[in-house]
């Protein structure tokens, strides 16, 4: 039986069936539905549509002790994102306007993973496996995703495919290595009691503590490591068993050292043991990790996803810590939380940087599902510089221990230029 005819003799298509079966059975409702399609074309946004968004100009200004790059990137829409990368130097401001003029300038911004690497592939030649090139590549990445939020109308978690937490746990970096056991305690018990916090962390490796046997070896001495364990020691019993203790060794152990620190420190029961031997070792945190039940951290000197695999693939960490403000850009640290992921590891992202990169790293640590604890600081809460430079709407400090993610088109944050100004690193241009 012919269900229809067609003037044509091409064979219908199942598609063309369904469509004309539809309207054959719809004819009557055919004015509803049109009605119900216009209602639907309106509640679209019409910034969905492809854009005519351009970059038309990128600036940047570099403050704090040579240490954190802040850029800007301009559309023809009046939009500008924000950014920040950190643990770049002097050169930041060159690399800013290379990458600009060679891939950025005059480009759709809405392309943030292909300018991402355009740039990256750009610098093949010119340092992009590292360094200075890809802290710089993180902070202009980072602005392109406030931009596109901010065009788009949507906070960055949801372009990063929705959140799976509303408030972001923070561990606060308390204090520095030269402290009295008891000192130490007293801190981490008055962070803790003051500000909430349900974390801590304290550096341990002191290049200064007399026992170290000279200042270019990496052993520790035992002293060295008495003086460790009675400072942890003293942190847990002032804080109590319920209270999570992260330490940091930088890197500056060799292997049987941070095999003996993370042995030391077992009794204390530490979310982890952070760099105890240099980042370029990977295989060593593996057989460190091996011999020990203290969880082993690494992630904060590695960049780019490339440089993640080996070191999951070898075992290196029980949790992984990329730094979102140099590890190449928040959609890198999405990839590399990604990855963690599917070897079983919790992501703890490191982050020095301001509220502008403690926020940015909060939308990611919103949108993935094994995300564990963020690193914040507690100079944030002493230090006015850090409150002056930004602009944002609600609290600055956290709540209880956690930074709630926010809602706002973007990332939420933007740079106070002018507080910036007086903190401007002398002898490099400033947002000019
Ligand atoms: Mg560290």
């Amino acid at each position: 039986m012919k269900l229809f005819s067609s003037t044509s003799n091409k064979k219908p298509s199942r598609r063309s069936f369904l469509s004309r079966a539809t309207l054959g059975i719809t004819g009557a409702m055919l004015a509803t539905n049109y009605d119900g399609l216009a209602a639907s074309i309106e509640r679209t946004p019409k910034s969905s549509a492809p854009s005519d968004l351009k970059i038309t100009a990128v600036k940047c200004g570099f403050i704090r002790n040579e240490h954190s790059l802040f850029v800007k990137i301009y559309t023809n829409q009046d939009i500008v994102g924000h950014g920040q990368g950190v643990d770049g130097v002097y050169g930041t401001y060159h690399v800013v306007h290379h990458l600009a003029k060679n891939h950025l300038i005059g480009k759709n911004p809405l392309n943030i993973n292909r300018l991402q690497e355009e740039m990256r592939r750009g610098g093949l030649f010119k340092g992009a496996q590292a360094g200075m090139y890809v802290c710089v590549m993180t902070a202009l990445e980072s602005a392109l995703w406030d931009l596109v939020g901010k065009a788009l109308g949507l906070p960055v978690y949801q372009l990063m495919g929705g959140k799976f937490r509303d408030k972001i746990r923070v561990y606060c970096d308390t204090a520095g290595s030269r402290l009295e056991p008891q000192e130490m305690g007293r801190r981490a018990k008055e962070d803790v009691d003051k500000y909430g916090f349900t974390a801590v962390k304290f550096d341990i490796d002191d290049r200064q503590d007399p026992n170290k046997l000279d200042l270019y070896n990496w052993s520790v001495s035992i002293p060295e490591l008495r003086r460790m364990e009675n400072q942890i020691a003293a942190v847990r019993e002032a804080v109590g068993e319920d209270i999570d203790i992260c330490v940091d060794c930088h890197g500056r152990f060799d292997e049987a050292s941070g095999m003996k620190i993370a042995k030391a420190l077992e009794p204390y029961n530490l979310m982890w043991l952070e760099e105890p031997v240099p980042a370029e070792v990977p295989e060593s945190y593996a057989r460190i990790r091996e011999s020990t039940t203290t969880p082993i951290c690494g992630g904060e000197n590695w960049y780019l996803t490339y440089g993640f695999r080996h070191p999951f693939e070898i075992g290196a960490v029980d949790v992984i810590m990329p730094d979102l403000q140099k590890c190449g850009g928040l959609g890198e640290g999405l990839r590399i939380a990604n990855l963690a992921n599917t070897y079983n590891t919790p992501f703890a992202p490191h982050m020095v940087a301001s509220y502008l990169g403690a926020i940015s790293s909060a939308h990611v640590c919103a949108a993935v599902p094994n995300f564990l604890i963020l690193e914040w600081q507690i100079y944030f809460h002493e230090n006015e510089m850090y409150k002056e430079i930004v602009d944002f709407e609600g609290d600055f400090l956290t709540k209880d221990g956690y930074i709630p993610v926010p809602d706002k088109p973007g990332l939420g944050v933007e740079i106070n230029q002018e507080a910036m100004r007086k903190y401007a690193t002398p002898g490099i241009p400033f947002f000019e």
